[in-house]
């Protein structure tokens, strides 16, 4: 018997763990590594900018998770390099790792269209409530309760509606000086729609919805800086401002800078959002020992339509990756393409509302948010957790709380400062 196949999966988020449970039982030797020691559950992240949910609920050690998979080491590192000819792929501190099969699976981050300066702007919710109650006038106060979201897909949407909420109800007896019923959020699109790919009626209901919160939805608008004044926008011929202390980027993603090595490593075409263009099994094209599984792939469906950069496409693409690997050591036919089953779309808009397509089937309301909240519970990693989310999320549903509104940086300098909002 020669050594055992050797598979290195890069990333640990929902593709590359879920590529690394199915291999639970294929006699290979599977290193997993990533960046952090952690799975983050990113579709609840939002639960955590607002202050709803704590980082540790929406965390689940990586080592923990797969720690009775016995062919599977999990190890901590940022991988920054590979080299496909020698089957190699490389970490920061310098250390190598030889793999017969790769499964890069490392995601997107933020995109800021080029404009990386706005990055600067990016916020930290937890720390505007604090600098707007400090602000010595009220034109100040009010600036401060100023919060523009670019880009309204479901990211932007479940932001705004958070944020309506946090305003209207949740914070309105806790300050003194200020009134956060007075905050503005402004919601801004570039197209003539919200939430682009769902069904034109359940856009229609999700603006409705949020306006409903006391949302401003200003669509049709591009955004052309942001910077310590507030936002610039090009509406129709001309340019306007709108001053704010906080902008929130919703606005799209891109290729990390691995990412971006292993496209050029390869010899291999992104698409404009940096994605690689994969094959239909998921492979590098002339690399077919190289996957590329999740955000960072630009694959696409049986009508050359690319796949959506969402969590159910990274799990079955790290699925089908793994049938594919094992058909190989099997020595039997490869399976037919990749073929994403689209179960539907779902985006939150606030405590007891959403707009859901599931299989066809269109939905809104109340109905449509128990359906998100269980679809969103089942999916988290750890037992433990959804239990706890579960407890938080009843609590607060029916006290409009938010538990987790610690501010956790410290408080010895003054109100805020970039890059946590504007200053
Ligand atoms: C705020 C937010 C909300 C979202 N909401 C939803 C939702 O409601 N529904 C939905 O379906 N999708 C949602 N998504 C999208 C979904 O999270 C992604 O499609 C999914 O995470 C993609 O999985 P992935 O495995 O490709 O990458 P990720 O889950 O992003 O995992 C990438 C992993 O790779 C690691 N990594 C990155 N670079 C390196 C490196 N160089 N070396 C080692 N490790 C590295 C990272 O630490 C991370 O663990 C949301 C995304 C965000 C950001």
């Amino acid at each position: 018997m020669g050594e055992k196949h050797r598979v290195v999966i890069l990333g640990g988020g929902f593709g590359g763990l879920a590529a690394a449970q199915k291999l639970k039982r294929v006699p290979v030797e599977v290193t997993l590594i990533d960046r952090r020691n952690f799975h983050l559950f990113q579709p609840l992240l939002y639960q955590v900018a607002t202050g709803s949910l704590s980082p540790g609920e929406i965390a689940a050690p990586l080592r923990g998770v797969l720690s009775r998979q016995k062919n599977t080491c999990v190890l901590l590192g940022e991988a920054v390099d590979v080299d496909p000819q020698a089957k190699r792929v490389i970490l920061r501190d310098g250390a190598a790792f030889e793999y017969d099969s790769l499964i890069v699976a490392t995601g997107t981050q933020t995109s800021y269209y080029g404009n990386d300066s706005w990055r600067e702007w990016a916020p930290s919710l937890k720390s505007v409530e604090e600098a707007a109650e400090r602000a010595a006038t009220p034109e100040e106060a009010r600036a401060w309760l100023t919060f523009v979201i670019v880009g309204a897909g479901a990211t932007g949407l479940e932001l705004s509606g958070a944020l309506a909420e946090i305003a209207n109800e949740t914070l309105r007896h806790d300050f003194r000086k200020i009134n956060p019923q007075e905050a503005r959020i402004i919601l801004m699109e570039g197209a003539p729609r919200v939430l682009g790919p769902f069904p034109e009626d359940l856009s229609a209901k999700a603006e409705k919805l949020v306006t409903h919160l006391g949302v401003e939805v200003i669509k049709g608008v591009m955004v052309t800086n942001i910077d310590a004044g507030g936002v610039t926008f090009k509406r129709g011929d001309s340019h306007e401002t709108l001053a704010a202390k906080t902008v929130l980027w919703a606005g799209g993603v891109t290729a990390t800078a691995f990412g971006r090595k292993l496209a050029e490593r390869t010899n291999s075409e992104s698409d404009r959002g940096g994605r690689i263009k994969v094959n239909r099994d998921l492979t590098v094209p002339n690399f077919p020992d190289i996957f590329i599984i999740g955000d960072l792939a630009h694959a696409v469906d049986e009508k050359g339509t690319p796949l959506p950069g969402v969590a159910q496409v990274a799990m079955q693409g790290g699925a089908y990756a793994v049938k594919v690997i094992r058909a190989r050591l099997e020595g039997q036919r490869e399976p037919p393409p990749f073929h994403y089953f689209n179960k539907g779309e779902m985006a939150v808009i606030g405590r007891a509302s959403a707009v859901a397509n599931i299989f066809g089937v269109h939905v809104s309301g109340l109905l449509a948010w128990l359906m998100w909240l269980f679809i969103h519970l089942i999916y988290i990693v750890e037992f433990q957790s959804r239990i706890m989310v579960f407890i938080q999320w009843g609590f607060e549903y029916l006290t409009f709380s938010r538990g987790a509104r610690l501010i956790t940086g410290d408080a010895s300098s003054e109100p805020p400062q970039n890059p946590v909002t504007h200053a």
